[in-house]
């Protein structure tokens, strides 16, 4: 008996240590991939990075989920971006979108709206407290912003509700190329942060606005690069999603009956994003969101967020 217990506890730190590796190997792998020849895409454990090469060094749309993937994202954008980090963009508060901050200087400049700042210090204090204080957001913004850099042009704007209250897109100008940070999940479901300003509700109102940008190649916040024509299914995705919602909310349905109701399959082929036991983003959580803010199950946000005024192509 002895022995067999042994034999089990010899298995389980063998795979306690391949799961070591395997996280190990997660968190330090950052892969890049071309979109033009000044921007690229880095992939790793987190949200899309985004890196524009100037003439005067590399600006990089947010930092992923690790203080050690800032590291890695540092010295790839440095080389890439072909020059010292000029700054960082953060497209909203997510910790798989901010937390390789502190691996930059104190000091640089790190550019979000003043939602997405207010966000980090409601919802994340602790992690951005001592020396990490130097990598929050120093530049905020409430609608629009620009930034000059190396004879690039980089628009950034906020144009309303969805994933979070506060999420900004980054427009690369001359490569026109769009950043849009978690308002666009390319193939797979989406988080929804209805506690911090999210809303499904009005989320393809604010892609309509963002539809409206001039820009051909786009850079999501989770998944593969894609053309404005994948932010279009991912508008049809949504709306199907909220018309469910809305309709069972009427009907007085249960989100149990909800989540069995048929007709809903713009989410064909989608994939899940989790962690065993940690979270888990797939069909039943995007439609328990949807019917949370349907029915007011999860009530207004208790965190600002701000009407976004009609803008041109907009409605
Ligand atoms: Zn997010």
């Amino acid at each position: 008996m002895r022995r067999v217990l042994g034999r089990i506890a010899l298995i389980g730190i063998a795979l306690l240590g391949v799961g070591a590796i395997y996280a190990y190997r997660q968190v330090s792998t950052v892969d890049a991939e071309r979109v033009t020849d000044d921007v690229h895409v880095l992939f790793g454990l987190g949200g899309n990075v985004g890196v524009l090469a100037t003439e005067r060094g590399a600006v990089i749309v947010d930092s992923m989920t690790f203080r050690m993937q800032g590291a890695h994202i540092r010295e790839i954008a440095e080389k890439i971006g072909r020059g010292p980090t000029q700054a960082i963009i953060n497209t909203h508060y997510h910790r798989d979108h901010t937390h390789g901050n502190p691996a930059f200087a104190a000091g640089t400049k790190v550019v979000s709206t003043q939602l997405t700042r207010d966000y980090l210090l409601h919802f994340d204090a602790p992690y951005w407290e001592g020396a990490a204080a130097g990598t929050l957001p120093n530049e905020t913004f409430d609608e629009a912003h620009e930034l000059k850099v190396g004879g690039k042009t980089i628009r950034l704007q906020h144009l309303g509700r969805g994933h979070t209250g506060g999420d900004l897109v980054v427009l690369f100008v001359e490569d026109r190329v769009l950043h849009t940070g978690d308002l666009f999940f390319n193939g797979r479901y989406p988080n929804i942060d209805l506690e911090a300003g999210g809303s499904v509700r009005e989320w393809d109102a604010t892609l309509d606005r963002v539809m409206a940008l001039d820009f051909d190649r786009v850079i999501p916040g989770h998944g593969p690069v894609t053309d404005r024509e994948g932010i279009r299914a991912f508008q049809r995705f949504l709306r199907e999603l909220w018309s469910l919602a809305e309709t069972a909310a009427r009907q007085g349905k249960s989100l149990e009956e909800t989540q069995r109701l048929p007709g809903f399959t713009a989410d064909a082929g989608y994939e899940t994003i989790g962690i065993p036991l940690v979270f888990k983003l797939d069909r039943n959580f995007v439609i328990r969101r949807a019917w949370e803010e349907a029915t007011g199950a999860v009530g207004a946000a208790q965190v600002p967020v701000r009407p976004v005024k009609s803008k041109g192509g907009a409605s």
